[in-house]
């Protein structure tokens, strides 16, 4: 990795591409998909879809079929009714709430967690939002948003989610509001390790978006600094604008890179001293190349092109170009927001192709053409894929492990070299 990286201004304006928009048939998984990640997290919370078996199932596939003896989040099955229907539906939902707080005491917040199937989009789930919140007024905090599958990813489901949770969350009454919000969901050792860092670097306080409790939602006064630990929250992003929050440009933490950058953007408007800065990161920043490093012989100089899945793409592939060495021949990402990317498009190679959106079938044609030694995709185009001889990432399983932050920028690393250390194993 290339040691003058600090030298590039990341809120300079850059001259970057525009990427190409395509659009059509598209596979990925729908918004609920997030309700995984954001129910361990969120851990006073239950998430509640309104939805059909098919939703049920989806919850069911994508947890892993899990066996809780107190589950977190659940599915109400709307059955097909007419729009003259919706009163019941309403009255059947009410009923379902009372029921579960009536059972769980535990919970603090309750999301009621929108869907795509015709009945569901009938039914105004803001609107019951707010009349359950009157019912249950000190007692639970009601959220409403959508994971639905007319979205574009799944990422999004998280997006909607914080968006949501920011906009509803009351202004605190004479408390502090954080100097610096961390937004995006990070495992909990990861945000342990920001935290420590935060603090050894001199800023503070610092609050986590979404927090270990919904009711710890931190809510940014008008100096509050926001950095994304995600790159697809656009909508969290300005539903924390809307508060008189500032979002920090900055690339996001994968890798050592990346990382360094992020704290960076932070370190400068808090104004930290440079040399107090290379003091804090310079340990961490040596064990992460390091680590990277390992991975390096196996990565470098192998093409890696990426299919439209987790909005993590144009990150992933800074990474990979910069610290891993690996060729990127092409990068197509469900949604792209210009603002959100700037930093990240500024570390890129601007002849690499940027396509939004996308059509499943031209981009299977592409990944023909191109035959990449690694296509990061999603789970249901890899089997595919691996069926002709291309190896495949799956990249939903980048947004379930811990992947940001120094000290797992090796691991990050290693899932990629993983499919082609095996591949190797096996050509011998
Ligand atoms: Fe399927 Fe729509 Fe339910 Fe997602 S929200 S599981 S896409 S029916």
């Amino acid at each position: 990795m290339s040691d003058t990286v600090l030298a590039r201004d990341c809120t300079a304006p850059v001259n970057v591409q525009t990427p190409v928009v395509e659009r059509g048939q598209r596979a990925v998984f729908c918004g609920l998909t997030s309700i995984v990640w954001l129910h361990r997290r969120i851990q006073d919370a239950f998430f509640l879809v309104v939805g059909s078996r098919t939703c049920a199932h989806l919850l069911q596939s994508a947890a892993g079929v899990m066996i809780f003896a107190e589950p977190r989040f659940a599915t109400a099955i709307l059955q097909d009714r007419d729009l003259a229907g919706m009163a019941d539906c309403h009255e059947e939902l009410d009923r379902v709430v009372e029921e579960l707080l009536g059972r769980r005491p535990e919970i603090k917040t309750l999301f009621l967690v929108g869907s795509c199937p015709s009945e569901v989009i009938k039914l105004d789930l803001n609107n019951a939002a707010q009349r359950l919140q009157k019912r249950y007024e000190s007692r639970v905090r009601m959220v409403a948003y959508s994971g639905s599958g007319i979205e574009t990813t799944f990422t999004q489901g998280e997006d909607n989610c914080l968006a949501e949770l920011v906009a509803t969350t009351p202004r605190p009454r004479g408390g502090q509001a954080p100097a610096l919000i961390v937004a995006g969901t990070l495992a909990d050792v990861v945000e342990d390790q920001f935290a420590r860092l935060f603090e050894a670097l001199g800023i503070g306080p610092v609050a986590f978006l979404p927090a270990r409790n919904a009711e710890e939602t931190p809510v940014p006064g008008p100096d509050t600094k926001v950095l994304l630990a995600q790159p697809f929250l656009t909508v969290t992003a300005q539903a924390l604008r809307d508060r008189g929050a500032e979002i920090l440009s900055a690339p996001y933490p994968l890798g050592a890179e990346g990382t360094l950058l992020w704290l960076k953007a932070a370190a400068d408007a808090f104004d930290v001293a440079g040399a107090h800065f290379d003091e804090v990161t310079a340990a961490p920043l040596a064990r992460a190349r390091t680590a990277v490093g390992h991975q390096r012989e196996t990565l470098a100089d192998k093409r890696v092109s990426f299919l439209p899945d987790s909005q993590l793409e144009v990150p992933l592939a800074r990474f990979l170009a910069r610290e891993c060495g690996m060729l990127v021949q092409s990068i197509a990402t469900p949604f792209h927001d210009p603002t959100l990317m700037e930093a990240e498009q500024a570390l890129l190679d601007p002849t690499v192709p940027i396509v939004e959106g996308g059509d499943l079938g031209l981009r299977l044609d592409n990944i023909r053409d191109e035959r990449p030694d690694l296509t990061v995709c999603g789970l249901g185009i890899a089997n595919p894929l691996e069926a002709e001889g291309l190896r495949s990432k799956w990249s939903i399983e980048l947004i379930f492990s811990p992947i940001q932050g120094f000290d797992q920028a090796g691991d990050l690393a290693a899932l990629f070299s993983r499919p082609l250390k095996r591949t190797a194993q096996l050509e011998v």
